[in-house]
């Protein structure tokens, strides 16, 4: 059994909200939501963080900013706004380290980011 907490949503072994499957990537919930949207994006295969998805340069990439944008289409986000967040690096606050876009919108997002 993986003891990647995001490995294990994706082989169902640990619940969560799923919104959408597509392909190598599966988009759900965020069990701490920041805004009414909140929708964390993965791809399938285990990759550490978004530079690690980089250097995989098999399309992977391609696949999930495609699923961001279907998940915000979805969640009736596309038209008033949306923000795809990777943070990339316990620095930058990542704190689970299997790459995931967060998906966030459905209310003014401020900009510079906290
Ligand atoms: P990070 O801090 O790595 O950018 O984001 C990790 C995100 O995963 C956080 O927003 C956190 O709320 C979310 N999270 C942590 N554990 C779980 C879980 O078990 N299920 C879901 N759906 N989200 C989780
Ligand atoms: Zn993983």
């Amino acid at each position: 059994m993986s003891e990647c907490l995001f490995c294990r949503i994706v082989a169902k072994e640990v619940p969560a909200d799923i919104v959408l499957e597509a392909g190598r990537a599966l988009a759900f919930r965020d069990i701490n939501p920041q805004a009414p949207t909140h929708v964390l994006v993965v791809p399938k295969a285990h990759h550490e963080s978004a530079a690690a998805l980089a250097a995989a340069d098999d399309g992977l990439a391609d696949d999930l900013l495609k699923a961001c944008h279907a998940v915000a289409v979805q969640e009736g986000v596309a038209e008033t706004g949306y923000r795809i967040v990777f943070n990339t690096g316990e620095g930058a606050g990542q704190t689970v380290f299997h790459v995931h876009a967060h998906v966030l919108g459905g209310r003014d997002l401020t900009w510079p980011p906290g």
